[in-house]
C-alpha cells in the first residue's frame, strides 16, 4: 500500500490533508504524483469522477513553487466560475502547515474585475482562473504569466464547448511556448481534447488512465422511472419526501426550467435553491455556500454545477430530464459517489425517452434499474 510520503509528498501537506479526510492516495493520485513531482513533462490524467484529481496536481504543483518568488508561476484553468473557487479553498487548505506562504488568487467572470485587478497587485503564486477572465486580465496588463512553468487545464472540453475556445488557444498558444507544461486532467476524453493534446502537448506526454474500461464512476447506481410531463413534478416530490434526509442535485436542461421547479419545490416547503448562469454572481455564490455547508437540501440546476463542483455526502443526482449530450450523462452522475462513496443517478423519462436510456447504457457501458418513485 502506497501512502503519500513514499510518493514524496512533503509532510507539511501530509498534515494538512490528513485533517480533511485525504490520508490513502487514491489511484489517480498514487500515478501522477510522483511522475509530476520528479520530471518536468507535460502530462494527461483521466480518472472518473470524485477520484481526487484536484490533488492530484494540487500537491504537485504547490511543490513546485517558489515561495520566495514573488513571480505567479502556474496557472489553473477550469470551465466555471464555482469550479474555479472550489479549487482555490481546496488548495488553500492544503498550505495550511507550509512555512512559506504561497499566494493563491482565484479569477472569474461575473465578479468585479477592479478587485481582481487589486487582489493580483499583491504576491501570487498561482492563479485559478476562467479563461475568458484571465484573457481579460492579461490584455489589462493586471497579469503578468511570463513566469508561469506550468499550465493546468481541468475539464478541459468543457471550456471549448462553453465557447472559451478562442481564449484557450490565446493562452495555450502563448503559454506552451518555451519549456512551459501543461498538465490536463479530465473524467473524459473527448475529440476537442484529443485536438488540443495534439496542440499543444508533447505527444510523448505521460498519460495515466484509471480504469480504462469504466467510463463512469462504479460506485453509482443508475436508475430510471417512468413520469408523464403532467405527473413529473409531483413525482420528484414523492420521491423526495421518501428520502427526507438525504441531499442532492437536481439537473434541468434549461434555465428558466431550473428556476421553475425550485419555485415550486419551495412552494412544497422543502429546502431547495436554483443555481444557472443567468443568476448573478453573488446570488450564485450564496446558493453555492448553503449548498456546500448544507444549510440547503436540494440544488436544482442547469449543467453548470455538472463539472467538477464537490459536495459532500450527496446521496442522489437527478435528471429532471436528460442530458442532451452523453458525457453530461457522466458528469451529473458523478457529483455523486465521491471519495468511494456510493449514489443513485436517477432519471425522470417520458414514455418516448426509453429509447435514449438503452443508448446511455450500451455507450457507456452502464445498467439502469427501472425504479418507481
Ligand atoms: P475529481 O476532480 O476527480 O472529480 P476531487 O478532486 O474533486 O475529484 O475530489 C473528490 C473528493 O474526494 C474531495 O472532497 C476530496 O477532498 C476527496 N479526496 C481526494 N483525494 C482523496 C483521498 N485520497 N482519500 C479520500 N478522499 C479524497
Ligand atoms: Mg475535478
Amino acid at each position: 500500500m502506497s501512502t503519500f510520503a513514499a510518493l514524496g509528498v512533503h509532510k507539511d501537506y501530509i498534515k494538512s490533508i490528513k485533517e480533511i479526510g485525504i490520508s490513502k492516495p487514491s489511484e489517480i493520485q498514487e500515478k501522477a504524483i510522483p511522475i509530476l513531482l520528479k520530471s518536468k513533462t507535460d502530462f494527461i490524467g483521466l480518472a472518473q469522477t470524485g477520484t481526487g484529481k484536484t490533488a492530484a496536481f494540487g500537491l504537485p504543483v504547490l511543490h513546485q513553487i517558489d515561495a520566495k518568488s514573488e513571480h505567479i508561476q502556474a496557472l489553473i484553468l477550469s470551465p466555471t466560475r464555482e469550479l474555479v473557487q472550489q479549487i482555490k479553498k481546496q488548495l488553500f487548505k492544503f498550505t495550511k502547515y507550509v512555512d512559506e506562504r504561497i499566494f493563491l488568487e482565484a479569477v472569474f467572470g461575473g465578479e468585479k474585475i477592479d478587485r481582481q485587478m487589486n487582489n493580483l497587485k499583491r504576491t501570487t503564486h498561482i492563479v485559478i482562473a476562467t479563461p475568458g477572465r484571465l484573457i481579460d486580465l492579461i490584455e489589462r496588463g493586471a497579469v503578468d504569466i511570463s513566469h508561469v512553468k506550468t499550465v493546468i487545464l481541468d475539464e478541459a472540453d468543457e471550456m471549448l464547448s462553453m465557447g472559451f475556445k478562442q481564449d484557450l488557444n490565446r493562452i495555450l498558444k502563448f503559454t506552451t511556448k518555451s519549456d512551459r507544461k501543461t498538465w490536463l486532467f479530465s473524467a473524459t476524453m473527448p475529440e476537442e481534447i484529443k485536438r488540443i493534446v495534439k496542440t499543444y502537448m508533447d505527444a510523448n506526454a505521460p498519460r495515466i488512465e484509471i480504469n480504462k474500461n469504466t467510463l463512469v464512476n462504479a460506485n453509482i447506481r443508475h436508475q430510471f422511472t417512468r413520469t408523464t410531463l403532467k405527473t413529473k413534478v409531483d413525482d420528484i416530490v414523492t420521491f423526495l419526501e421518501k428520502r427526507q434526509s438525504q441531499r442532492g442535485i437536481i439537473f434541468c436542461r434549461t434555465k428558466a426550467g431550473a428556476q421553475n421547479l425550485a419555485k415550486q419545490l419551495i412552494e412544497e416547503g422543502f429546502s431547495a435553491a436554483a443555481l444557472e448562469g443567468d443568476m448573478q454572481q453573488k446570488e450564485r455564490d450564496k446558493v453555492m455556500r448553503a449548498f456546500k455547508n448544507e444549510s440547503l437540501q436540494y440544488l436544482i440546476s442547469t449543467d453548470v454545477s455538472a463539472r467538477g463542483i464537490d459536495v459532500k455526502e450527496l446521496e442522489f443526482v437527478i435528471h429532471h430530464q436528460l442530458p442532451e449530450q452523453l458525457e453530461y450523462y457522466t458528469h451529473r452522475s458523478g457529483r455523486t459517489a465521491r471519495a468511494g462513496k456510493s449514489g443513485t443517478s436517477l432519471a425522470f423519462i417520458l414514455p418516448s425517452e426509453i429509447e435514449k436510456i438503452h443508448q446511455i447504457q450500451k455507450e457507456l457501458q452502464i445498467k439502469f434499474t427501472e425504479v418507481t418513485v
